[in-house]
Order: C-alpha cells, then structure tokens, then sequence
C-alpha cells in the first residue's frame, strides 16, 4: 500500500485484496475457529514462528487482520492487536510491560474501570500503579525509578473530559526510555494523532465511535513504527531481549517485527485469549469506514450545544475542551485541531433538576454508554460515581448538578429542544 495514503483513504481500502479470494468488495467474515495447515512441516514451521500463516483464532484470524491493518494504517502505527474489549486491550498493554516487583504511572483523569484495573486487579498481581497529573507532566519525574514500566494517559479522559499533554508526557518518558500508552478512544486517530506527539502505544476501545453505533464490544493496541529501537536492549524491558521459555528460548529482540504487537499476541493473546470475535471485527471495519465523517459531526454538533447550554439561563457552567477555558482550551488548541469529540458536561446547580432533566428528555436515552449515533445523558453523581463520598466526588469535578451528555448524530437542532423542553418542564 502506497504511504501516500491518507487516513481516510485507509480506513476504506488498507490490508484488505478485493482481487484475492473470490473478489467480494467486503471484506469477508472469515468465521472460523482453526485453518487446514496442508502439511505436517507446515504445522510444524507455524508452530515454532519459523513461518507466518494462520494457526487458530485465538492467534490470528484473516477478519480480524483486516480490523488490525486497517486500524493501524489509520492511526500512523506499525502493527495492532485486536482484543476482546477495550478493557482488555489496557489490560494487555500493561501485562506486556510490567512484572510483580515493577510499576507503571497512571494519569488521575482516567476511565473509571482502568482505575479499578490498576488499582485493585494488576496490585493483586504485584504490579503498582502510581498517580500523576496528565495536565502537569513535572509531576511524573518524582515517581520514575529503576523498576517503571509504562506510563499510561488518555488523549481526552472519559469521563472528566479533559486533554493530556501529551507531547509533554512523552519527552519525559523518553528521556528514562519508558514505554508511553495513550488511551485514545474518546478522541479516535481523526481528533488526536498519538505518533506525532512521540507517544510509542495506544489503546482503545471500538465499543465507542469505532463501532459508532453500539453494536459490540472490542478493543485493540497500535504501536508506533520504530518502537522496536525503544525495546530493544532496554534493562526495562529484559523480556523483550533474553530467551523466552515459552517458545524454545526464542528472543524477540531477534525477529524482523513490530516486537510489541507480536509479543502481545503470541504470549499475552495466547495464554489469555482475549481477542475480537471475527463477526465483530468485522462490524468495527464497517464503523472504521465513517468514524471520520462520524467524528466531524459528533464533534461539530457537541459544540453547538455547548454553546447553546452556556447562554441558558439554568445552567451554571458547561465543560467543553474548546470553550471551557483555562488549562483544557490551551491543551486542546495545541493537540485537538479537529474537533473535541461528542462529549460534554453541564452544572445545573442541583441533583434534583439534573434527575429531572434526564427524566424529562425524549430523544436522549438515559444510558452509560459513549460514541453512539444515539445520544446519550447520564447523571454521574448517582450512577457512575455513586460509590464515592461527597468530597470524593466533588475532588473529581463531579458536582449534584452535573448532567453528562454524548451527543450523537440525531440533528442539533432537535437534541436542542428536546433539552430545552426537559429543563424547562
Ligand atoms: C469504554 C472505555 C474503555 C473500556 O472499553 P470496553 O470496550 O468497554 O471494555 C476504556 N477506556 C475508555 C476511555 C473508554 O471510554
């Protein structure tokens, strides 16, 4: 495929053949559990990496490597894996890093279930997770030493809504040679490109605006081309570069690939087998091929109604990256210049108005989801955040009155009435 290739251009013709197998214009749903290796020595060859080519779905899949090309080829990267959700694919990135004994630094704006993650699940495995600021990257320095691993942050933070600063991140990472992981699934590789900042990984989550409309749940890691020289020969990364026991002392350092991706699926992918479904990867190449168009107007129609919100007279404050101001304004002007994605918040000064608000609207549906052609409402005080405390809650910006919104892809001028209608009644 011709580099020249833009993004968009990608999304609809990268890592698939229309010419090879029967010519079919889509791409096929290869539903398969295992493949017909032809002969014993060919078995044997595949086995023992001597040759690439399908072994069972749990490793590769001919669907799923469209998924896995395409995605890559969209975002800049070198090579991705397809994983079983988004959840998963974080779950990976980390494991493919970090040992008991070791630490990864976690960003405080952060999904709530890579929180759990890091905080409860991969502690019981001996893995800590330290906390920083992703807005002010001096705050990572303190907390790097000999045993640091990963350092992890999302592109703009679901649910808080806030910008990283990313090219920030990066340089320090760079300078102790840790691996950088961006979660970049609320902004897709149209809003934010990760690779030109100098981050090395990113994750995400299909669930959202890949699949666009709510069809399944999938993740999937890229990384960047040249990760490889980051890897090897790094005493961080010791696994990457001495004999692996699980497959006859091979050294990935050794092979001509992308080593993250490679490793992730032939140890973590094997071993675990969280990987995406073919039927449902192929529902993500079907959203892959919009999500541009997708995010265009999720973003442009978020930001009319930001607008619109912040002149109403029952609404305190409205949270936008672009129109908020301060820190998020800058941060965005720099690192968003397409859009800031379909989410925003308002304050409607009391948890009472907020409920009925979202009880009162027609076309929004009162879900916790994000990325949907479908708008979404949600009142985080009492659902998302419910577990934490008053000043807990007030510490992550989530006030009584917080009403949360995804806006889809419905008209603006609809979703703007039928909010109109519900603050008003
Ligand atoms: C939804 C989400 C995840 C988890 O993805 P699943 O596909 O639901 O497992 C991770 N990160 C972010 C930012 C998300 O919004």
């Amino acid at each position: 495929m011709p580099k020249s290739w833009s993004p968009e251009t990608a999304a609809i013709h990268a890592a698939y053949d229309k010419k090879s197998g029967e010519g079919t214009m889509a791409v096929p749903i290869y539903q398969t559990t295992a493949y017909e290796f032809g002969s014993a020595e060919t078995a044997a060859n595949r086995f023992a990496l001597q040759e690439l080519g399908n072994i069972y779905t749990r490793l590769n899949n001919p669907t799923t490597g469209v998924l896995e090309g395409r995605f890559a080829e969209v975002e800049g990267g070198a090579a991705a894996l397809a994983t079983s959700s988004g959840a998963a694919a974080t779950f990976y990135a980390i494991a493919n890093l970090a040992a008991a004994g070791e630490n990864i630094l976690l960003a405080n704006k952060i999904y709530g279930g890579t929180l759990s993650l890091a905080q409860y699940t991969i502690k019981r495995f001996g893995i800590e997770a330290r906390i920083f600021d992703p807005q002010k990257p001096e705050t990572i320095e303190p907390l790097i030493d000999a045993k640091t691993r990963a350092i992890i942050f999302e592109s703009i933070s679901n649910p808080s809504i806030d910008i990283a600063d990313a090219e920030g991140i990066a340089a320090i990472a760079k300078r102790h040679k840790i691996v950088t992981i961006v979660d970049n699934t609320v902004a897709t590789p149209y809003l934010f490109r990760p690779f030109d900042w100098g981050v090395d990984v990113s994750v995400h989550s299909l669930s959202k605006y890949t699949s666009g409309q709510g069809l399944g749940i999938g993740g999937i890691i890229v990384e960047r081309h040249g990760l490889n020289d980051l890897l090897i020969g790094n005493d961080r990364y010791a696994h990457f570069n001495e004999p692996d026991p699980s497959y006859h002392g091979l050294v990935y350092a050794k092979l001509p690939f992308p080593l993250f991706t490679l490793r992730a699926r032939l140890s973590l992918a094997r071993d675990i087998g969280a990987i995406s479904q073919p039927f449902t990867s192929w529902l993500f190449i079907q959203g892959l091929e919009t999500l541009n168009l997708r995010i265009q107007r999720h973003s442009e129609s978020a930001l009319e109604i930001a607008k619109w919100l912040g002149k109403h007279p029952k609404v305190k404050s409205v949270k936008y990256p672009t129109i908020a101001g301060g820190i998020n304004a800058e941060l965005a002007k720099k690192y968003l210049k397409n859009g800031a994605s379909g989410l925003l918040s308002f304050d409607v000064g009391d948890a009472a108005l907020a409920k009925k608000t979202l009880n009162n609207t027609k076309i929004f549906s009162r879900v916790v989801n994000i990325g949907d052609s479908k708008s979404i409402i949600t009142h985080p005080s009492s659902t998302t955040h419910q577990q934490l405390n008053e000043q807990e809650q007030l510490d992550c910006g989530i006030l009584p009155g917080l009403v949360r919104l995804s806006i889809g892809l419905e008209n603006p001028a609809d979703l703007i009435a039928d909010l109109e209608q519900a603050l008003n009644s």
